[in-house]
């Protein structure tokens, strides 16, 4: 019998490469798909030999096929506000052609398809923790709006392929993920705050650092990822890590797992920066029975190597 195939758009990407790995354990064969604008080939170095498992150098906002998949996961597209502001159009050509494109794959061949939707779809949350039948507060036309509006049209082509082309979908909503295969210069907190850190540099916080973010560790998010693909569920699941740190207790922890003497300098904080973002995760509690595992300083740990030697090349 044929093992399984599955297409990852966006696979050499950090969650990209992730899944591909946890889908080649599952016993998939897999095809990357990715034009390699943010995500890197090195990610993906270590299936070089593995017979299962292909790259493909495509972009996906030109029509492709991969040939036959039972499984097509979209994650392609630039997922730091840094590298989203500078390839705006693309994140928006990512997110509603790129998303055509798959849908069409999965409708073609009649796979399943879960794509890699944001909390950026809730904005600067008015909702607070923020549960999937929050409708959020965005700022259309404001510099992030390259990315959240593209995800938020993601969904809404994803949910319009479900109703008038009956493909079976999954969105997840992914909140602040980290762990090794990050860019060290994709500007997000905690590539910057490992890096500065591990250089002796100040800590960069932006604003006040009273805003909040919560941060899953990778292992924890693919593993609810996987749950959600095997789940049956169409409506959107928040996956992420409820525990919620402000952005000046994240440089605490960072500066506590370094050992780092490195102190703390202020910056301006970006436009439209979120204040607040927490997942409620009782919907992944009750119908994936999942949660995260790794606390922040625990995952921060396990990271620690890849930062070190990323920040010392
Ligand atoms: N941030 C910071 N210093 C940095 C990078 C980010 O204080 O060097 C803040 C940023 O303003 C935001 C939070 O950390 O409030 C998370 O930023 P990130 O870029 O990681 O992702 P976001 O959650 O905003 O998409």
């Amino acid at each position: 019998m044929n093992p399984r195939r599955a297409l990852v758009t966006g696979g050499a990407g950090f969650l990209g490469s992730h899944l591909c790995d946890a889908l080649l354990g599952e016993g998939y064969s897999v095809v990357a798909a990715d034009n390699l604008l943010t995500g890197r080939q090195s990610n993906l170095d270590h299936l070089r030999h593995e017979s299962c498992f292909e790259l493909r150098q495509v972009d996906i906002t030109q029509p492709f096929d991969c040939g036959e998949v039972d499984y097509v996961f979209h994650f392609a597209c630039p997922a730091s506000p840094v590298d989203y502001t500078v390839h705006g159009i693309a994140t928006l050509q990512v997110g509603s052609l790129g998303t055509f494109h798959a849908l069409e794959i999965a409708r073609k061949y009649g796979a399943k398809y879960l794509v890699s939707s944001t909390s950026e779809c809730y904005g600067d949350p008015l909702e607070h923790p923020q549960k999937e039948t929050y409708w959020g507060n965005v700022n259309p036309i404001g510099p992030r709006s390259v990315y959240d509006e593209a995800k938020r049209f993601t969904e809404a082509v994803t949910m319009a392929y479900h109703r008038y082309h009956q493909v079976d979908i999954r969105i997840a909503r992914i909140f602040n993920t980290y762990g090794p295969r990050m860019q060290l210069n994709d500007g997000r907190v905690i590539p910057n705050f490992m890096k500065q850190a591990l250089r002796g540099e100040d800590l960069t916080v932006y604003g006040d650092g009273s805003q909040t973010r919560s941060f899953c560790y990778v292992r924890d998010e693919i593993e609810g990822l996987l749950r959600l693909a095997k789940s049956t569920e169409h409506l959107p699941v928040n996956i992420g890590n409820p525990t919620e740190f402000t952005i000046v207790e994240c440089a605490r922890r960072v500066l506590a797992v370094t050992g780092s003497k490195s102190k703390l300098r202020y910056e301006p904080l970006p436009q439209d920066d979120p204040k607040q973002r927490c997942p409620d995760i009782t919907k992944a509690r009750t119908l994936l029975r999942w949660e995260p595992k790794t606390d922040l300083e625990t995952g921060l740990r396990l990271s620690l190597d890849y930062f070190r030697a990323a920040a010392h090349l």
